[in-house]
């Protein structure tokens, strides 16, 4: 198998010799990347008889009468395509304390609390310590890429906008957290050796701070204090990016404050961040000046641009759900690039932008076969894609036939991704939709098309049809008491202010509307925020990424006009099917010329870290 490129890190004491060790590592990664990409089919038979033979003794394995086998025939033929809720009973136990070789015959270091939810919760993806080895190499490929298009980013900062999340202890005792904050807390990111690429303006007490709004301002400050230094900003995905501009526009003036004094004002209690930005922060009434006047014009187009003027471009994700912030973005930054440099989730690392600087509409990412084991199963018309369960169903044989491997994708098909991991998920299905645009050497390129199912995303928020459906129900239940009932509804995920909510458009049946008090269409709205997910909820209360929900009202007969509208644009009457969620313009605008009254979930639903039945560690 190709050798990984060996990181900065065995360099770290020659510090003087950096730009020849750059470029030599640079090489090294793009060398690796043309290596494993031109012998992806050997990559990947190696790397599945890696996982197999090393976990020979885990029991679903044995239980699914593996036998020690290794060979790809043979695991296809005795190992089923599964979802995860085939693998709850196991991953419980694995939660509950059970520490024999279950999935994987490595020791389980922690869970990784996925976005995706399973009955209202995170799922909860097993991981094992060398898996940080791998998500490490993935990173230590983006810059050497990115370095091809956009030279000299060595001679700046980076300004990214990179927070922890709550964690919790399941009932056995190990750490569930997002992945994000299990890298951010592992040796691999805090005591990353020099490194001109990973050279950021936040200190890492900034980023490692538990409190959302202290780890902001803090990480604020620094890069506003650097300003001049920074060549690249940004944040994990658009959402998170754009509510850090937000928070600028909230507070810049007590920021200008504390550049003008060097010192940090007294909201910011944790001691460590203290310290960190108090090495940085020093007293600059020119620098505060400057920055105020820019505040202060009143437009904020271009305000990146203006702050940090180096800047080349903007380093988010805006695939997927995040598209629906591309235009905020541009407004933000006057165009600047938007660079989605990668591919990945809780359940594995999966792949790189090799064409950093494309339209966001081009980006494809191509997978790395050292990650893991890929297969793809085939998606025209395949159930459960449209489909309204949350779950996709199992597959017969002739579908399980379809599988293919991941050279032998088609030029243009779409895929379901399905993934083999060294952590113990075996022909897992991730729920993403792929479609192959191209190929590196041997090696797929994929457009990320959509996560099945979603309905409504705001941030990390992943609402499916069935979810919304059971908490419109639980809410409309409300208005029985009052004769009046719910006819139709769809939903819709507002972006225009920042933090976008989720818009339901009710249409009611009831004899006399004015006898409904608005606190009842308020409950409604509360009710059905809590009966969604935890994600939405934790969006809610913890990260206030998602705005209170409305309940919108339209008039009677909305409905049937959205749906003379569908069959205008060519719709069938016999297939027809009320949208449960829409994104069309001209049909939003539709709906909201026909909004009697509207209504906001008037609390924050109930959250708290982990999963329901376990006791919290904060
Ligand atoms: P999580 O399990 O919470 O880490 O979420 C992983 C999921 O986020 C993936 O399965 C995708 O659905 C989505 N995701 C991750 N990276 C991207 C990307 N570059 N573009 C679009 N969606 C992404």
């Amino acid at each position: 198998m190709p050798e990984a490129p060996k990181i900065l890190s065995q360099y770290a004491d020659c510090i003087d010799g950096v730009g020849g060790i750059i470029v030599e590592n640079n090489n090294k990664a793009l060398k690796f990347i043309e290596d494993v990409t031109r012998d992806a089919d050997e990559v990947q038979k190696r790397v599945l008889s890696e996982i197999l033979s090393r976990s020979a003794n885990a029991e679903y394995l044995q239980r699914n009468g593996l036998n020690g086998c290794t060979d790809r025939e043979t695991f296809k033929k005795v190992i089923p395509v599964v979802s995860y809720e085939d693998l709850k009973p196991d991953i419980e136990r694995i939660a509950n304390g059970d520490t024999s070789p279950i999935l994987c015959s490595q020791p389980i270091s922690e869970f990784l609390t996925s976005s995706g939810t399973s009955a209202g919760e995170r799922k909860l993806m097993p991981t094992i310590e060398e898996e940080l080895d791998r998500r490490s190499l993935l990173y230590s490929l983006l810059m050497p890429v990115m370095n091809q298009f956009v030279p000299g980013l060595d001679k700046g900062k980076g300004m990214y906008f990179l927070f922890i999340k709550s964690e919790a202890k399941t009932p056995g005792g190990l750490v569930a957290r997002p992945v994000l904050t299990s890298y951010y807390k592992s040796l691999h990111f805090k005591d990353r050796p020099y490194d001109p690429y990973t050279n950021y303006t936040s200190p890492n007490e900034t980023i490692l701070c538990v409190n959302s709004y202290q780890s902001m301002y803090a990480q604020l400050l620094c890069g506003l204090c650097q300003n001049k230094e920074v060549l690249r900003v940004g944040a994990v995905f658009a959402s998170g990016f754009i509510r850090a501009i937000q928070f600028l526009e909230k507070h810049w003036s007590l920021l200008c404050r504390d550049i003008r004094s060097g010192n940090i004002h007294s909201k910011i209690t944790d001691a460590s961040v203290r310290e960190a930005v108090l090495k940085i922060l020093k007293p600059n009434s020119k620098l505060a000046d400057f920055i105020e006047a820019e505040c202060s014009k009143g437009s904020w187009k271009g305000i990146i641009t203006r702050l940090w003027p180096n800047t080349k471009y903007i380093d988010v994700i805006v695939t997927g759900t995040m598209s629906q912030y591309i235009p905020t973005l541009d407004y933000y930054s006057n165009g600047l690039p938007l660079v989605c440099t990668m591919y990945a989730s809780s359940e594995c690392y999966f792949g790189i932008n090799l064409n950093p600087l494309c339209k966001p509409s081009e980006v494809s990412y191509t997978l790395i076969p050292t990650m893991a084991y890929f297969e793809f199963l085939p998606v025209n018309g395949q159930k459960g894609l449209t489909g309204s369960n949350s779950e996709p169903a199992s597959l017969n044989d002739k579908e399980k036939q379809e599988l293919v491997d991941l050279v032998s994708v088609k030029l243009g098909q779409d895929y379901e991704l399905v993934v083999t991991t060294y952590a113990g998920l075996y022909r897992y299905r991730v729920g993403d939709i792929l479609r192959v645009a191209g190929f590196k050497n041997n090696a797929p390129q994929f457009n990320f098309i959509c996560r099945k199912n979603v309905v409504l995303s705001i941030d990390s928020d992943k609402t499916d049809e069935v979810e919304l459906q059971h908490a419109v129900k639980n809410a409309a239940n409300q208005l029985l008491p009052f004769d009046a009932s719910l006819i139709e509804y769809t939903s819709y995920a507002d972006t225009s202010a920042i933090p976008g909510h989720y818009v339901l458009y009710w249409e009611i049946s009831v004899n006399d509307a004015t006898l409904i008090p608005a606190s009842v269409f308020e409950d409604c709205c509360f009710t059905v925020e809590e009966s969604l997910n935890s994600v939405y909820r934790q969006g809610r209360v913890w990260d206030k990424s998602i705005g209170p929900l409305e309940i919108k009202i339209v008039e009677n007969g909305t409905f049937d006009k959205l749906m003379d509208f569908a069959l205008s644009q060519g719709a069938s009457i016999n297939q027809y099917k009320t949208p449960r969620c829409v994104k069309y313009v001209p049909i939003i605008e539709l709906l909201n010329s026909r909004v009697i009254s509207s209504y906001f979930s008037p609390k924050c639903p109930r959250w708290t870290p982990g999963h329901k039945q376990w006791c919290s560690q904060n």
